[in-house]
């Protein structure tokens, strides 16, 4: 019966239009005179409602009579963020709880639940797992003058999502500022206040991969549907998509989608828009829609205050002078902060010592140490062009004579060693080249510091200048 009805269908529309609207469908059964057709998502289904109602009913009541019924199966990915795979079948709105997986193809119907199925209480929870931790919530972030516009825009959020003008909600960082517990937190909220609403946090990493395998597997409509029916999007660390057009794109129109439905978006990246590399203009442009908040380093206050509220969480008691030293020598991340924390805390339980303020001053001198290796490639751009004299726009220009040339792959060679940034993006931001080029430049530094003794002195020198 269905391949009779997608011959008839075939033949009326367009071949793009059946091929991304037809062909996905799966006939399921057919019982008298209903037939079951499974479809990949609710969105799906509403697009089928809307667009090709009288298609489906002229082609159905010409195999089935007069009254054929359409019965639609929700089917649902397990990739895209939710744990369990399920179906759901949609119930028709009008005919109670018996007959409740039946929706009647509405050819004449105008009736507005019909038009707009998803107003019909009852069959609005899609269940996808938001992907929240509890843990992050508003209560355990601690307000500053470093968050407090942040903070207060993610509680503004939270009241009225999609009801703000902070739409997009993007909130910018260094690391460990705590973006991604913000971001959270404002999902958190938002599922206690109105937990009918779907929200999905996701890393921007995460999305791309599923995008990448969604395109593998010839399903990228599916990825798309899937994220077009979410509520409140989270995405994390969007910088990450810096040079992924693919994925930027396929973003671009999950967020055109979302916003013009009124759907809350909310976005975590290191830097603010205007020093975001590789990101299409276009995106930009969107992201600076809403408001772009800044968390800053934590004042010190803060600082005790975030750490007294994570050990009294712990159950762990530490006496004042200890905490506010460790609050006054760590001071540009809260996640280091926390860390040297929990292993003083290790230390004195491990040895069966009390926690001292000695005990304090050499844990808290290991932190400081080993942090001072997280430099940035600005940084690295800017020690290497002065160890060779040369200003960073020299370095990272075109020109090949061969000791710029070899200025630039030290400082390639170095982002690579000292930073997580990918070749993509090192290649990007020393001067816009590509991954290759850095990975060339990579191998050469290896190379002539093993063959050639003066070279080995550069990048001797340079590491104790990157490393102090
Ligand atoms: P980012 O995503 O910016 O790198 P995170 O959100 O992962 O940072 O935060 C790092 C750690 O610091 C987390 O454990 C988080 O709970 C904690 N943190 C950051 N800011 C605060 C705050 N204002 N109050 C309490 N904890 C915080
Ligand atoms: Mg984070």
């Amino acid at each position: 019966v269905w391949s009779n009805c997608l011959l008839f269908i075939k033949d009326n529309i367009q071949p793009q239009a059946y091929k991304t609207w037809f062909e996905p469908i799966v006939a399921v059964k057919l019982t008298d005179n209903a037939l079951s057709i499974q479809v990949p998502s609710k969105f799906f289904y509403e697009w089928l409602e809307e667009h090709y109602v009288k298609i489906l009913k002229v082609s159905l009541t010409k195999e089935l009579g007069e009254h054929a019924k359409l019965v639609y199966i929700i089917k649902m990915e397990n990739t895209y963020g939710n744990k369990q795979p399920f179906t759901e079948k949609i119930p028709s709105s009008n005919r109670g709880a018996l007959k409740s997986q039946d929706v009647d193809v509405p050819l004449n119907n105008k009736s507005p639940e019909l038009r707009n199925p998803f107003v019909i209480p009852g069959i609005r929870n899609v269940k996808i797992e938001s992907q929240l931790n509890p843990n992050y919530s508003f209560e355990n972030f601690l307000e500053g003058d470093s968050n407090r516009l942040a903070r207060s825009a993610g509680l503004a959020v939270a009241a009225k999502p999609g009801g703000t003008s902070f739409n997009p909600l993007l909130i910018f960082g260094g690391v460990g500022l705590g973006k991604t517990h913000l971001a959270h937190a404002i999902g958190v909220d938002i599922k206690d206040k109105y937990p009918e609403k779907t929200v999905l946090y996701i890393s921007a990493e995460k999305f791309t991969q599923q995008y990448i395998d969604s395109v593998k597997k010839n399903n990228r409509n599916d990825f798309i549907h899937f994220y077009q029916i979410i509520d409140v999007l989270i995405i994390d660390d969007v910088q990450f998509l810096s040079g992924k057009t693919g994925t930027q794109d396929v973003f671009f129109h999950i967020f055109n989608h979302l916003h013009q439905n009124g759907k809350q978006v909310i976005l975590t990246s290191d830097k603010a828009p205007v020093d975001m590399q590789d990101i299409e203009q276009r995106l930009l442009s969107r992201f600076k829609w809403g408001l772009s908040a800044e968390l800053q380093h934590p004042d010190f206050e803060t600082r005790v205050s975030i750490l007294k509220n994570k050990l009294y969480r712990d159950g762990v008691e530490m006496p004042d002078d200890i905490i506010e030293y460790v609050a006054k020598n760590i001071k540009t991340n809260v996640r280091e902060l926390e860390g040297a924390i929990i292993s003083l805390i290790a230390q004195s339980s491990f040895n069966k010592k009390e926690i001292t303020l000695d005990l304090a001053r050499v844990i808290v001198e290991k932190f400081v140490k080993n942090t001072k290796r997280e430099v940035s490639i600005d940084y690295i751009q800017k020690v290497v062009s002065d160890y060779f004299q040369m200003d960073v726009d020299t370095l990272q220009s075109k020109t090949r004579k061969r000791h710029i040339v070899q200025a630039r792959q030290l400082a390639m060679f170095f982002a690579k060693k000292f930073t997580k940034a990918s070749l993509a993006s090192i290649g990007s931001q020393i001067g816009k080249r590509d991954h290759a080029t850095v990975l060339h430049a990579c191998k050469t530094v290896d190379n002539l510091s093993s063959t050639d003794k003066q070279f080995r002195k550069y990048v001797e020198d340079i590491t104790k200048k990157l490393s102090v």
